[in-house]
């Protein structure tokens, strides 16, 4: 039987800590998933529904956006998979009942843990200007208020539309189609936030923003290097290929600032050997310090150089001379500055020792094909972009893209995210995109670019923006500086959230706000033209269907296609030629446009009826082509960045704890890490606590320091003695958002710089 939502908030500054666990999965992840699976479902829906994630014929995980193997098994998912699917497909409502016995001042005191945990939404709610209560409202009245508001704009660029990575390839595609109809790029998504460095780092030296791997080349790998990443929280199924691929001989290093459990040792519960005892994953760990990765890579790169430079290494293959010859451009440049590399600066900057360095350089050296995967742990600093291009000027310089078993992996966070980009949700279209638009639908797109996630914030703290519309997601809780972003959201003259569940961004509104309720990817999408499926990319660049069974969890909820027609309809009226009750009706149509505007969906709907879906076009990793301004593989040179921090200071990374998928908390606990009910701890190196006189287990605030002079606070943590680097610290967010100043961003990507916060701990008043 399903359970009853927590009436009270959890009390959660009470964490107890114990020692981290040093294996992942196994048994106890089987426990946990079945346990909360059951909890929100009840035990039969629980079985119908598991058994259909990830399947051929069955839904798109709504977790993250790791690919699935061809060949399946019958339970294709993880322990936060189980979670993500059982959160959504819940039995608990939240109903026009519940917001009439809950002012929007009470919701706003609330974690959101608690406002997750009540339950699916089950119509749409308004709040009106000076409301104290959501009131439920007709879907027409709805659209007739967004419309309103849009209408009343000096300019389209006074609206945002964000996006979530959850969203459709359909809805973004109509999405994406209507806010330009409408005349503005203004389309942050979630993107901006995580894997934008790596984007921007790709584009510029390979071509594509985009990964070139694909599963199969895990396999084929001698060497995967996994670097500031936890697949065993944020991609678990990742850790099954880690064990094929080590199975098939690969070696792997780790880079983290934090050992991680699923790193060491993974316990595959699909197997009775795996489940006995599991496989050790790591053969070398590199305990970096956080922001150090550019220059161990830069390092590498001149050691590599050296190899080959050196009498007995001259002709050795240290570097892949003809592959630099024929497909690359800028190496003198690169070689010259990597040469300059200096081994007190890297020991400096990474806290790694000499002998560690070495060992590393010896399996680079020894493997013939070698894959990098990284996540946030590379994309939030100041210094992102760089550091990934460093990674690719590794790779190129032995050849390691382009050849199977080889290439670069930026593991993506959020089921659909890549494919939402790929559908023209970006604040910077290329040009042929909009080329492609404007023939297609016969407008003229908006050539200006837009705002991205940081800009949004600004424009809407500045009043520049005045209509925030969210599909999908919790953009409140995702954003850096939550106050600004806070005091940002209530200057709006509307926002809208269309959303499956309650969360933050519901309850800091503008002076009017509006909650149209969607369908989830567990529920079948039944509208005029028939049963409807949806398709999403994941993380390597596969395409494939997606198709719900459940019945929706309330008969008031529209999909996210069916919400964008409507509202497209209602606020462009007569002006727009695009057959939106035809979208509406077929997603078919839609994905028959999709086919003709973006290049590697030609005869979408017959190749995505295939079992599994297809794979886009990757040029770098198809034909060893390149397209960048050059033509060429591009090496850069850019200058070695690492984070300095002042003594009496740590250097913080927010991250996730393993009972969280982004923002969406699913319990109190983060088992690997040993930390149990509660969620404000800051995780120590326990010689920088003895250094810092910080005994664990005493309350501290975390006090950020930023060039603008503003100190910003969170307050209340316990101090965990924990093996962190030294130096680093971590701690959860949505809770340490508040700390990252909005103007603390990658260069060039804008990424809020999330994993490098300098902070100072003080004794806190609620010791
Ligand atoms: S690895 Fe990611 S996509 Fe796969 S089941 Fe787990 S959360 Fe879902």
């Amino acid at each position: 039987m399903a359970t009853k939502p927590p009436k009270a908030d959890p009390v959660q500054d009470a964490p107890q800590v114990a020692e981290p666990k040093h294996a992942a999965a196994g048994l106890p992840a089987i426990g946990h998933s079945l346990r909360m699976a059951q909890q929100q479902m009840g035990v039969k829906r629980t079985a119908l529904t598991l058994l259909r994630v990830n399947q051929k014929d069955g839904f798109d995980c709504p977790g993250c956006a790791w690919p699935e193997p061809d060949h399946r098994h019958a339970a294709e998912f993880c322990e936060n998979g189980a979670k993500a699917v059982a959160e959504e497909a819940t039995l608990r409502r939240v109903t026009p009942e519940f917001f009439a016995a809950h002012p929007v001042a009470d919701l706003a005191t609330r974690s959101g843990y608690w406002l997750g945990q009540q339950g699916r939404l089950t119509h749409p709610m308004y709040l009106p200007e000076g409301g104290e209560h959501y009131e439920p409202v007709s879907w027409e009245r709805a659209f007739d208020i967004v419309a309103e508001e849009m209408t009343a704009l000096a300019s389209p660029d006074e609206a945002v539309f964000y996006t979530s990575g959850r969203t459709s390839n359909e809805a973004a595609f109509l999405y994406q189609l209507f806010a330009r109809e409408l005349g503005t790029n203004n389309l942050p998504d979630c993107s901006n936030m995580c894997h934008e460095s790596s984007g921007s780092a790709l584009s510029e030296t390979i071509g594509i923003g985009k990964g070139s791997v694909l599963l199969e080349d895990l396999y084929k790998a001698d060497l995967i290097i996994v670097a500031g990443q936890n697949p065993g929280t944020n991609h678990p199924r990742m850790l099954s290929a880690l064990e094929k691929a080590k199975a098939g001989g690969a070696k792997i290093i780790t880079v983290n600032p934090l050992p991680e459990a699923g790193m060491e040792r993974f316990k595959n519960p699909q197997t009775p050997q795996g489940m006995l005892k599991g496989a050790a994953l790591t053969d070398l760990f590199l305990h970096i310090r956080i922001g150090g990765d550019q220059a161990l890579f830069r390092l590498l790169n001149k050691l590599i150089l050296a190899e080959h430079d050196s009498a007995s290494g001259a002709g050795s293959g240290a570097v892949d001379e003809a592959f630099v010859r024929e497909h690359t451009h800028g190496f003198e440049e690169f070689a010259e500055a990597a040469r300059a590399a200096d081994w007190d600066e890297t020991l400096t900057a990474t806290g790694l020792t000499r002998a560690e360095i070495e060992q590393a350089l010896r399996m680079v050296l020894a493997s013939e094909r070698t894959i990098v995967c990284w996540a946030m742990g590379l994309t939030q600093h100041k210094h992102s972009v760089p550091t990934i291009r460093e990674v690719v000027n590794f790779l190129l310089l032995r050849g390691n893209i382009g050849r199977p078993g080889a290439g670069v992996c930026p593991v993506r966070g959020h089921s659909n995210v890549q494919g939402d980009r790929t559908m023209g949700i970006f604040e910077r279209p290329a040009p042929a995109f909009l080329d492609a638009l404007e023939k297609e639908f016969g407008f003229a797109p908006p050539r200006e670019h837009g705002f991205d996630v940081v800009r949004a914030i600004r424009a809407l703290r500045d009043g520049e923006a005045k209509v925030f519309f969210a599909m999908g997601g919790n953009f409140v809780s995702a954003s850096p500086d939550t106050e600004v972003t806070e005091a940002a959201m209530r200057r709006a003259r509307l926002t809208v959230h269309v959303s499956t569940k309650l969360n933050r961004s519901h309850v800091v509104t503008g002076a009017r706000a509006l909650i149209l309720p969607t369908l989830g990817r567990t529920e079948r999408d039944l509208q005029g033209g028939g049963e409807q499926f949806v398709t999403v990319e994941d993380s390597m660049g596969l395409v494939h269907a997606s198709r719900g069974r459940l019945e929706p969890a309330s008969r008031h909820l529209l999909s996210e296609p069916a919400i964008v027609c409507r509202l497209a309809c209602r606020v462009l009226g007569e002006s727009s030629r695009t057959p939106w009750g035809e979208f509406e009706k077929d997603y078919a149509a839609i994905r028959d446009r999709i086919a003709r505007v973006i290049p590697g969906f030609e005869d979408f709907n017959a190749r995505v009826a295939r079992p599994g879906g297809f794979a886009l076009p990757h040029a770098p990793r198809d034909e060893r082509r390149f397209p960048t301004a050059t033509g060429k593989a591009n090496f850069t040179a850019a200058p070695v960045e690492y984070p300095k921090v002042p003594e009496g200071r740590l250097l913080l990374q927010t991250l996730r704890s393993h009972d969280q998928y982004n923002t969406t908390i699913y319990g109190l606990d983060d088992r690997y890490r040993g930390i149990k009910n509660g969620r404000r701890v800051v995780m120590i190196n326990p010689e920088d606590a003895q250094r810092l006189n910080l005994a664990d287990g005493s309350y501290v605030d975390l006090v950020s320091e930023w060039q603008d002079g503003i100190e910003r606070r969170a307050p209340g943590f316990r101090v965990v003695h924990y093996p962190t680097a030294r130096g680093c610290a971590a701690a959860y967010y949505p809770e340490t958002n508040v700390l990252v100043p909005l103007d603390a961003t990658a260069d060039t990507s804008n990424t809020p710089a999330s994993k490098s916060v300098v902070v100072r701990l003080e004794q806190s008043a609620t010791d």
